[in-house]
């Protein structure tokens, strides 16, 4: 008889149904819904309030009327959720809650052909879902086909119910809709008192017909409706043939898969089968092809086997595209009945939407997609900042990409480690990891400077059926948790790419390169993407990027230029440039597009053009063809375009225009880079520094918008009067606020925190006297020197201490040495010119303000200096890195003290512009 699979392996159980889905199946029409607004009043609302405030949520009840009772539901935001809320409650209070579904086999047999017999009922022609309009779609087909519904279409629209019937007896149905289809088919042909099951074995139809006012009340309703031109798809089963669009006229009395049947050379629906959905949730686009006859032919053959196909028959593109096995050619089409409508659904899908759904499949195609930028985008490298990062975010990404190939939604684990995240621990993550990775992609990857994070994060990816396909988990760590998400996500979508687009890659190479991405993939993994490969292979050539030639570089060098870390903006076009420039037909183009210099995140070529650009130059230059379906999917005219790749040998040309450089603010690389961030361990040392010598009186020169004033008065000094200088009006507004009222909250009269009594800020140059600021205790000088000339440097030192003369001067600026690191600039090897040479290997400064970066041989010989001409003693220190670890500290930091015996003479000065002031008397009396 017939083999069985095994049910009790099964762990899905039938209570898996909705609790309406339950309720349905027991009272169907019975039960009746009613879902009311209900009207909530703001519980905190303010009588008497004049300002309006938001409208309050509306809320949802449901009453669900049944034959024995009725319930009314909780309240809820959706509707949806009330009605199941209700029906929920119903079936407690009937205690109609189902047992396990776990049936014999005669059980789920039987299940199976009831099912059968309830939808060839009366009744269930005037539901109102997809699959009775299929039923009545097929009253009103032509001739001998009249009445008969392809089995397709039971296994397809009445999934839910069907597959997991089918699924106790034979697994293996979830995943198979063929397999379905010919269950239903038995199940039917033990109907025979009922249905009739065409020789086929492809159609069933009613015994006894329908009344006849039910057959003109359908006739009818389809008269009323007009016809419908439908573009859909021709996919040909031979790669060699293009994929080509088709007009279908659906008429609105017959039955639309009878007109697809017909475009496919095939008799009629019933020789259709029906793919899963393709793309969004929402959407209607599925393939159709022809059903493998075989299946159907020899009962005796074990269930368990898969149809067998003539060799060659597998449509690859069509596979690749649904996720599931289509044989022969195939239609994509967007197309469906609707729910409680008679209504056809249906969407045009043009050639380009066929290309971008293809390229969306791709692990990097919904980032492309996303940037609206097919032919220059890539995935990046590293997600360094969320700031920086342009397009979908990896995780999405990943996620999309799982769906798309039907695969269990990621997980994603994270940890934090127990190390405490300011100390670097020899031997901990960070330091395994920098062994595996060699010294370039470390600088690849900013992780030589990163700081010891506390998150790390793995991914493991499963099949539906719960196979484990594929795991990564990297050694690195972050400080923020979707920091290391994204990471960890990116990580996997560029193995995943190699993957795809290297499909000569053999065993042993592909498992090295997973290694070096810290991932590990089974076998299933393989077998389940095998088909990709394929896919690949039959498009078109896919390019290295290495013949690249730039044609030349046009414009003003206007000396701005990107360097890693920048955002570069560039506006740039992709045409197909015909054999000898003959046709040139634009593809692409984008006014501004902004990238992370240094990242992949364009095209190699496109990134290595930026790199010599600088702003307002332009450059072309021409690639070999990547895979068609790439620029199919970015061109508006695929049909055109399609006609100018085929037989000629096209080029791509790129032209682009660098529009702007955006600097990265040396805080974005410091906060990326050092934890806590360099700006904190500056007031940190600051801080140190103020407690150690008692200072009372604090001047900050340069204080740009108060960071350091600001963070000062959250610890708890000595200070009692602190002062700011700079010549931003801007930064010093800033300061003014933020310093400001930091004081305020400061000042609980019940709980002094702070000994403060004034604060003033100041518009002036420091490299001018103002006696007012004359003889403070402290004085310090963050990151400021750099943005002068280095005369004005030196003005300034000279100034400070034999004028301000006070007792502690701290400076700070920027290691030059330490950008090695910042920067990843690896010096280059290879025996160029030597001034080129050079060149290359200069990093460039931190902040496109900088005048100048000093070594720390060039500091301490400047502050050595300074510090005998005016009887101070100097000592070094710094902040990010260590002093013995080269190239030292990031930022390089001074401590002048004044000598016991140093005079200074009180010049007269110029008076610095006080534009701000704050006196704890002045408050007092204020309160
Ligand atoms: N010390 C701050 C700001 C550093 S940015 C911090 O650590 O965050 C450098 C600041 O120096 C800018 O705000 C700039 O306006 C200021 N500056 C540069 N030259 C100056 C000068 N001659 N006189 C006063 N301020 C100056
Ligand atoms: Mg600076």
């Amino acid at each position: 008889m017939i083999e069985a699979g095994k049910p009790q392996a099964n762990p899905l159980k039938m209570s898996s149904l909705s609790p309406k889905a339950i309720i349905h199946q027991k009272y169907g029409d019975k039960a009746s819904y009613k879902v009311e607004e209900v009207q909530v009043t703001p519980e905190n609302g303010c009588p008497g309030l004049v300002i309006t405030q938001k409208a309050p949520p509306c809320l949802y009840r449901c009453i669900l009327h049944l034959p024995e009772t009725t319930v009314v539901s909780d309240t809820f935001k959706k509707k949806r959720e009330a009605e199941q809320s209700a029906a929920e409650k119903a079936i407690e209070k009937l205690g109609l809650r189902q047992k396990e579904y776990n049936p014999t086999m005669q059980e789920a047999w039987d299940d199976l052909a009831g099912r059968v017999a309830f939808l060839f009922a009366n009744e269930f022609l005037s539901f109102p879902n997809p699959l009775s309009n299929h039923f009545r779609a097929a009253l009103r087909r032509d001739g001998h086909f009249n009445g008969f519904v392809p089995v397709s279409v039971i296994a397809v629209y009445d999934a839910k119910t069907t597959t997991s019937i089918c699924k106790f007896i034979n697994p293996a149905a979830e995943m198979n809709s063929l397999l379905v289809m010919s269950l239903v088919s038995r199940a039917a042909a033990k109907l025979s008192d009922l249905v009739i099951v065409s020789d086929d074995r492809l159609s069933v139809q009613r015994r006894n017909l329908y009344l006849p006012e039910i057959i003109s009340s359908i006739n009818h309703e389809a008269s009323l409706s007009e016809s419908i031109p439908l573009d859909v798809i021709l996919i040909p089963v031979s790669c060699e043939k293009a994929v080509e669009p088709l007009k279908l006229n659906i008429s609105a009395t017959g039955y639309y898969l009878d007109v697809i049947a017909q475009a496919l050379s095939l008799p009629g629906a019933s020789d259709i089968i029906i793919s899963r959905t393709i793309g969004k949730a929402s959407s209607e686009m599925r393939i159709y092809s022809s059903t493998p006859k075989r299946l159907f032919e020899n009962l005796s053959e074990p269930l368990t086997k898969q149809a067998s196909h003539v060799e060659g028959s597998l449509n690859i593109r069509a596979t690749y595209f649904a996720g599931q096995e289509i044989h022969g050619d195939a239609i994509l089409a967007s197309i469906g009945y609707a729910w409680k409508s008679t209504d056809l659904s249906h969407e045009a899908i043009s050639l380009c939407s066929y290309y971008r759904n293809f390229v969306s499949k791709i692990p990097s195609g919904p980032y492309k997609v996303s940037r609206d930028a097919i032919l220059a985008a890539q995935l990046p490298l590293a997600f360094t900042t969320k700031s920086n990062w342009r397009g979908s975010f990896p995780r999405d990404i990943l996620c999309a990409f799982c769906r798309s190939h039907h695969l269990s939604e990621p997980v994603f684990s994270t940890q934090s480690s127990m190390l405490d995240s300011s100390v670097n621990l020899p031997g901990s993550r960070k330091n395994l990891k920098a062994t595996e990775l060699s010294k370039k992609e470390k600088s690849e990857l900013g992780i030589a400077a990163a700081p010891t994070g506390a998150i790390s994060c793995n991914i493991k990816i499963y099949s539906k059926n719960q196979e484990l396909l594929l795991e990564c988990s990297p050694q690195e760590s972050y400080r923020k948790q979707t920091d290391a998400v994204q990471s960890v996500a990116l990580k996997v979508l560029r193995w995943l790419d190699i993957f795809f687009e290297k499909p000569d890659l053999s065993a042993e190479e592909l498992g090295l390169l997973a290694k070096k991405f810290d991932i590990q993939f089974t076998h299933n993994f393989v077998k389940g993407f095998s088909l990709c490969h394929s896919v690949h292979r039959s498009g078109t050539t896919i390019t290295q990027v290495s013949n690249t030639t730039f044609n030349n570089l046009e414009g003003q060098n206007s000396g701005v230029t990107p360097a890693n870390g920048c955002l570069a903006c560039i506006n740039y076009t992709v045409s197909l440039l015909g054999e000898g420039d003959s046709t040139k037909e634009y593809i692409e183009s984008c006014e501004e597009f902004e990238f992370e210099v240094g990242n992949q995140a364009v095209l190699p070529h496109l990134d290595a053009a930026v790199e010599k650009m600088a702003v307002g130059q332009s450059a072309y230059f021409t690639v070999e063809l990547p895979l068609s379906e790439l620029i199919l999917a970015a061109s508006g005219d695929s049909a055109k375009t399609l006609s100018l790749l085929s037989p000629r040998s096209c080029k791509l040309e790129y032209c682009v225009t660098l529009l702007q450089v955006t600097e990265p603010l040396e805080d974005r690389m410091e906060q990326a880079l050092f934890s806590p961030p360099l700006s904190k361990q500056r007031v940190e040392f600051a801080v140190c520094q103020i407690r150690q010598s008692s200072a009372v009186s604090l001047v900050d020169f340069g204080c740009g918008s108060g960071s350091l004033l600001d963070s000062l008065l959250s610890y708890p000094t000595s200070l009692e009067k602190i002062a700011g200088v700079d010549l931003s009006h801007r930064g010093l507004a800033k300061a003014a606020k933020l310093v400001h009222s930091k004081l305020n909250s400061l000042l609980d009269p019940n709980e002094p925190t702070s000994e403060m009594k004034s604060a003033a800020l100041y518009y002036g140059n420091i490299t001018e006297f103002d006696p007012q600021l004359h003889g403070f205790d402290i004085a310090t000088c963050l990151e400021v020197i750099e943005h002068m000339e280095e005369e004005e440097a030196c003005l300034f030192g000279n100034v400070v201490l034999s004028l301000f003369a006070p007792k502690i001067l701290i400076v700070s600026t920027p290691n030059y040495e330490y950008n090695v690191i910042l920067q990843g600039c690896t010096p280059h090897s290879q025996e160029d010119d030597p001034d080129e040479k050079n060149q290359a290997q200069a990093c460039k400064f931190r902040n496109h303000d900088h005048k100048f970066e000093w070594t720390r041989a060039q500091f301490q010989h400047w502050a050595s200096e300074l510090a005998a001409k005016h009887n101070y003693s100097v000592e070094f220190s710094g902040v990010g890195g260590t002093a013995d670890v080269e190239p030292g500290f990031a930022s390089q930091i001074a401590i002048f003290r004044r000598g016991e015996e140093s005079v200074s003479s009180m010049e007269c000065g110029s008076e610095y512009v006080q534009i701000w002031k704050w006196s704890r008397e002045d408050v007092a009396v204020n309160c």
